[in-house]
């Protein structure tokens, strides 16, 4: 579980937005042009772009029922 000073710091690494946390495991960038997701693996948020890519077209609805 991220606390909340935590997810004050983490940005987006590719465009150095804030990103908001998504039922408990996902990071979303809140860049609309932006649109990665960052799974958190193991309580880790895995802020990689190569990472966030792979979900950038997944919607946000759909993160809640998605195993990082
Ligand atoms: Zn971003």
């Amino acid at each position: 579980m991220l606390n909340e000073d935590l997810l004050a710091i983490l940005a987006c690494p590719a465009c150095k937005s804030k990103v908001s946390l998504v039922a408990e495991k996902w990071l979303v960038c809140q860049n609309p042009d932006c649109q990665r997701k960052y799974p958190i693996k193991d309580d880790i948020p895995i802020m990689l772009i190569e990472e966030g890519d792979k979900y950038v077209h997944v919607p946000v609805e759909r993160l809640s029922e998605m195993e990082p």
